[in-house]
């Protein structure tokens, strides 16, 4: 299942995409075309990042659903399988500059 959504630069409008894991309040990566700095927050006045916060919040629940149903499926048999989550670092040390 693909677990990212669309994201429009409010900028050059270029459309890529970005993970709905990471798509939370206080979120902010930069274009990868103009390189602008896109600020996800709840309450921005701006369509794109509203459309795309509200995108990534309702795929979260549906991965949500899928892995707890998929944890239900398996758990019967094997619960090793269950572990399809890819390691995730807490430190968001990609870089980033102002
Ligand atoms: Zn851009």
């Amino acid at each position: 299942m693909d677990d990212s959504v669309q994201v429009k630069c409010t900028k050059c409008k270029t459309a890529f995409r970005e993970r709905a894991r990471r798509l939370q309040n206080d979120y902010s990566r930069q274009c990868p075309c103009c390189e602008v700095v896109l600020f996800f927050v709840e309450d921005s006045h701006d369509t794109n990042i509203k459309h795309a916060m509200r995108a990534a919040r309702r795929l979260r629940k549906e991965m949500h659903q899928l892995e707890a149903a998929a944890v239900l499926k398996t758990s019967t048999s094997s619960r090793s399988e269950s572990r399809m989550h890819s390691s995730r670092r807490g430190s968001r040390s990609r870089g980033d500059e102002d």
